[in-house]
């Protein structure tokens, strides 16, 4: 017998929690969210991103664990699956060492390393010979990634979703304890996911204070860049990054960005716009066309998202929460993914449905 589940949250990590608790356990779904896939808010940061898959997970900590285990169900669904909107890209990673101990420095440590822990994990790792190096760069290495397309890929996570049976409903919920009560078979739901991101920073019963906004801008155009490329910083201050990929099926081409902590303003900054531009023609000039700048580039729109960073890493734990009422409901976390969300977003779901299993088990022999 499944239990009542209310996964909150319909961005990357909600879906792919649901999708997984519904394939493995038989359970009956809610997923009740204030933002679903189609909008576009500042509340809501799955949409915003690129999305690629370029490990920064430190070493040994729980992160490289989801993203040892997302990166093999990404490479599946770009091999098998062309319906979820996710391709295979040639991918440069660019190291200046000049960019050690700045915050995006700090954000791609692992990733611009000459030997980093996912050289046998991505395809086609290999040392970029000085030689191919563009000025400027002390370094480089070059595999096999994805980009996720994911104005397609968060409409298929909930589709599979839905063609499991899961029911997808809005809702905006004060206190986490609010969402036992919004399961579909209007009774009280065993277990909530709490799959809310930077919600959590303010949602009662949780007010999780190591939250913290990441504010990413992005360009996206119609051009082909060829590669998918990124650097470990620029001059234009240190928390501004470069970065360019290409979204699968006709998505368009993500230039970045940013990572500004703190930050929570959702308009797009014009003149951090053109250097982001300017920034990604001097690193990919195929990009436009030859001797053309960055108006050679054709912009499709201008975004602001917020990544949903955590101090102390993503929470995925349980615990029992006391409503206002004092009802106590069973709670398992699965938030705070900064920059990473789909690139752990497996792993994470996985992680989280080992606490849900332990938790309903906990339940029934009580
Ligand atoms: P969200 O997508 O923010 O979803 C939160 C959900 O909870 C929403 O449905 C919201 O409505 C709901 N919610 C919140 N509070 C409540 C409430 N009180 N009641 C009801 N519902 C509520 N990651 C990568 O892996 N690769 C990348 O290349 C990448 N690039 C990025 C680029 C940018 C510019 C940005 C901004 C992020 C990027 N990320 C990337 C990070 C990634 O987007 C996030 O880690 C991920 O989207 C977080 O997903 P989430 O589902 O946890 O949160």
């Amino acid at each position: 017998m499944g239990s009542n589940i209310v996964v909150l949250g319909a961005g990357v990590s909600g879906l792919t929690t649901a999708l997984t608790l519904a394939k493995n356990g038989g359970h009956k779904i809610t997923i009740v969210a204030k933002h679903m896939p189609g909008d576009y808010d500042i509340e809501y940061a799955s949409p915003w991103a690129g999305a690629n898959s370029l490990p920064v997970a430190k070493q040994g900590t729980p992160s490289e664990g989801y993203e040892r285990t997302t990166w093999p169900e990404l490479e599946k669904l770009a091999r098998d699956v062309p319906e979820a909107g996710i391709h295979f890209q040639d991918t440069r990673v660019y190291r200046r060492t000049k960019d050690a101990n700045s915050p995006v420095g700090d954000w791609f440590a692992e990733l611009v390393k000459e030997e980093p822990w996912f050289k046998d994990l991505l395809p086609n790792f290999r040392k970029v010979p000085g030689s191919e190096l563009p000025p400027g760069m002390d370094g480089a290495s070059a595999f096999t990634s994805v980009c996720i397309n994911t104005a397609l890929y968060l409409p298929y996570l909930t589709s599979q979703c839905l063609k499991l049976g899961v029911v997808v409903r809005r809702g905006i919920v004060n206190h986490i304890s609010e969402a036992a009560s919004l399961h579909h078979s209007g009774k009280p739901a065993d277990l909530i996911v709490n799959c809310t991101g930077l919600g959590s920073l303010r949602l009662g019963g949780v007010d999780d204070k190591n939250l913290y906004p990441g504010r990413g801008q992005i360009v996206v155009v119609r051009n082909d860049p060829g590669v998918m490329a990124s650097t470990s910083g620029t001059d234009d201050g240190p928390d501004e990054a470069c970065y360019i990929m290409q979204r699968a099926a006709g998505g368009g081409t993500i230039l970045g960005g940013c990572l500004q902590k703190d930050n929570w303003e959702s308009q797009p900054d014009p003149s951090l716009a053109n250097r982001i531009m300017k920034r990604a023609v001097e690193l990919c000039p195929q990009l436009v066309p030859e001797g053309k700048g960055a108006e050679g580039l054709s912009v499709i729109r201008h975004g602001v998202g917020l990544r949903p960073m955590r101090n102390g890493g993503i929470r995925i734990e349980r615990e029992t929460i006391a409503g206002p009422g004092g009802r106590k409901v069973a709670v398992v976390h699965n938030y705070g993914h900064g920059g990473y969300g789909y690139q752990t977003s497996f792993g994470c779901s996985q992680a989280a449905e080992k606490l849900v299993n332990e938790a309903l088990q906990q339940k029934a022999r009580l």
